[in-house]
């Protein structure tokens, strides 16, 4: 978000100051301008666009609600908020301040410190208008008038003439990761499809959901009729022409706000997701999630050749004895964060207790990686305390035919020999010459 710039109006330079340093306190990134009477803030408001302005009620030159009733005819900043900053028996304001355009009121027997806060709720409750806007209007008159609108509150918006283009450009987006936060489009477009049809594309084809992806339909007229299509279409909303900003900028916002809702389910959904796939001690994958994804990987072996590690730690039970269970419980955990760093592009799973299983795919001979990996194990010293492992891999490739289960197996059968060969050492299951046999090189 840019940074934010207020102007406070106040007669008082004491008052001034104090307000102020509690911004200061409260706010991150702002930069305040301070006017001692009303002509001065309107000089400053004909150049400049600000985020926010609060008046005190009674200024030298001018009524506050008249100052307030001049943003509200000005060019640039008709849409700023206003907070007044009143006594406590301040009654006209209840009476008068709505009709003035006053967005809200502070009522300074709180105090200043309470003012901090309330401009800091304020801004939180405010700053809903953040996102992507795809914009669908054919008519470059209205779309001019439009995107003016839009821009003004910072929405970033990107327009196109047909609903073919639009299609291309979510497809494009969501491609790239950065999709759409809703769609804006006219109801009747010059092209082979209308905004009926887009909708129908995405909510249909595409089955983005109402709370995924907000369409705001803008429509010629509000006979019962066209609502009746607009929503049996799937709109969210629409609005009529000629639009009138301050009725759209009402509904992109309610648009707006189940969109960042329905993005902060999704990322507690999979965050929850992770954390249930995931080793709670060393960080790598659990067995579930190996179950879940790892036969998937195999099958696609075909085309991308999976190196399939076990590792064990060598002589574990030692350290635990010697040394505890918890120091044991750091050495899981260094091994674990070592595994993630060593193979990013792993399916890196804690199979049971000090064994871990990797899953490298597009690795036709993983040997090398494995002996990097055993090399810097020895060095690791978690805690200060030395450890090896012993490595048993295999090849899906090699064993065209096998599922997870089987290569695991094969797997194994490669680790006890590095074991049996002494541990602290990689070993590979691989064909016989005569192919009904198999053999382990160490
Ligand atoms: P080898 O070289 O043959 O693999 O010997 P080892 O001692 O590593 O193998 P063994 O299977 O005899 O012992 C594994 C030990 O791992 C036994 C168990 O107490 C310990 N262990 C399993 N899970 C955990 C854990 O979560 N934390 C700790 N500290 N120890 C664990
Ligand atoms: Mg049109
Ligand atoms: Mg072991
Ligand atoms: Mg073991």
């Amino acid at each position: 978000m840019h940074h934010k710039r207020i102007m406070v109006v106040d007669g008082s330079t004491l008052s001034r100051e104090l307000i102020i340093r509690q911004l200061e306190d409260v706010l991150e990134d702002h930069e305040v301008t301070a006017c001692q009477n009303a002509h001065e803030a309107l000089d400053r408001l004909a150049d400049e666009q600000y985020d926010l302005i609060t008046s005190a009620v009674v200024l030298p030159d001018m009524d506050g609600l008249m100052l307030c009733q001049h943003i509200r005819q000005s060019q640039n900043n008709h849409f700023t908020p206003v907070i007044v900053i009143s006594g406590d028996d301040d009654s006209r304001l209840l009476k008068e301040g709505f009709a003035a355009g006053v967005t809200d009121y502070f009522d300074k027997s709180l105090g200043y410190r309470a003012l901090g806060t309330f401009i800091k709720d304020f801004q939180e409750r405010n700053s809903g208008l953040v996102g992507r806007v795809l914009f669908v209007e054919d008519s470059t008159t209205a779309a001019t008038l439009t995107m003016r609108m839009l821009d003004k509150q910072g929405l970033q918006v990107v327009h196109t003439k047909t609903a073919e283009e639009a299609i291309e450009l979510l497809d494009k987006a969501s491609a790239n990761g950065e999709d759409f936060d809703m769609v804006i489009t006219d109801f009747h477009l010059k092209g082979e499809m209308t905004g009926g049809d887009l909708l129908h594309t995405v909510r249909v084809k595409r089955h983005c959901s109402q709370q995924e992806l907000p369409v705001l339909v803008i429509t010629g007229n509000d006979d019962p009729q066209t609502q009746v299509e607009v929503f049996h279409a799937g709109g969210n909303d629409y609005v009529t022409k000629p639009l009138v900003e301050e009725i759209l900028m009402a509904r992109v916002r309610s648009l707006l706000l189940i969109k960042h809702q329905f993005n902060a389910l999704k990322h507690q959904a999979d965050e929850m997701r992770r954390v249930a796939t995931t080793d709670g001690l060393t960080g790598v994958r659990n067995r579930l999630y190996m179950l879940d994804r790892g036969d998937a990987m195999i099958s696609d072996a075909g085309q991308v050749p999976v190196a399939v590690f076990i590792i064990d730690l060598d002589h574990f039970k030692q350290i635990n004895d010697g040394l505890g269970h918890l120091i044991g419980d750091h050495v899981l955990v260094a091994m674990g964060k070592l595994i993630n760093e060593t193979f990013p592009d792993g399916l890196n799973v804690r199979f049971g207790g000090e064994e871990f299983v990797v899953l490298l795919p597009h690795t036709a001979d993983g040997r090398q990686r494995a002996e990097a990996f055993r090399a810097a194990v020895e060095q690791l010293k978690p805690q200060g305390v030395d450890i090896s492992c012993s490595i048993g891999l295999t090849h899906s490739h090699d064993y065209p035919e096998a599922d997870l289960n089987t290569l695991l197996g094969l797997a194994d059968k490669a680790l006890y020999a590095a074991k049996d060969a002494g541990r602290n050492r990689v070993c590979v299951t691989a064909p016989g010459a005569n192919s009904a046999q198999e053999q382990r090189v160490c």
